[in-house]
């Protein structure tokens, strides 16, 4: 499993990268952020330091699903989260069990910090999922940032654009959810499915599947 998440307030973050038998992956790159003078944990390192400070631990079998087990086509799962508090803070959280058929070892998008999983206050929180190696090559979370930060652009245009122009050429299958300071959302995606929803004070909550 691979895992980020990123503070906006102060750019703070922390991630673990191929870590096996942690149950809450995000939990233990909470823990490098706020406990350790590290970014990125990697491999038994990062599973002897879940361990040390109590995480709860699992067999990594228990990452597949039943419907996973049946049907082997699909990656493992990722589960991003962006969110905007009631300060305007603005906070990314990615997890994932990665490709499928990765070597051991493999690190993909999600724990690297401006690629799968990326927060800045003032500018917007992104978390991706998909083809990771291309996303990283894209560095997909930063451009969206960086086109916000310094072309202007609003938090939809920027994606598109970063999908559009970094993305597109390098024939990746991903999607991301996205949120900027001011609440504006955006979900672009080119794979079949991307399982999202959002919840937002004041709205009923909603999820979707297909496009
Ligand atoms: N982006 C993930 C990875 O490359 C996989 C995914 O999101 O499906 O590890």
């Amino acid at each position: 499993m691979d895992a980020a998440v990123m503070w906006g307030a102060s750019r703070d973050a922390g991630s673990v990268a191929a870590v096996t038998g942690v149950r809450h992956p995000v939990a233990l790159a909470r823990l490098v952020m706020e406990e350790t003078s590290h970014l990125m944990v990697a491999g038994q390192g990062a599973a002897r330091l879940a361990e040390e400070r109590g995480l709860e631990m699992c067999d990594p079998d228990w990452f597949v699903t039943e419907r996973q087990r049946d049907r082997w086509t699909a990656a493992k799962g990722t589960v991003g989260a962006v969110a905007l508090d009631g300060d305007g803070h603005l906070a990314a959280a990615t997890s994932t069990g990665g490709m499928k058929g990765q070597l051991p070892g493999r690190v993909g998008d999600s724990p690297v910090i401006g690629a799968g999983t990326y927060a800045e206050d003032g500018v917007c929180a992104v978390s991706a999922t998909g083809d990771g190696e291309l996303i990283v090559r894209a560095t997909l979370a930063a451009e969206i940032a960086a086109l916000m930060r310094l072309a202007g652009l609003p938090l939809q245009e920027a994606a598109e654009r970063a999908v559009k122009k970094r993305l597109a050429p390098l024939r990746a299958e991903a999607g991301l959810i996205a949120v900027d300071h001011q609440g504006n959302v955006t979900m672009p995606f080119n794979t079949t499915v991307m399982h999202r929803g959002m919840a937002r004070n004041g709205a009923d909550p909603w999820s979707a599947c297909l496009a």
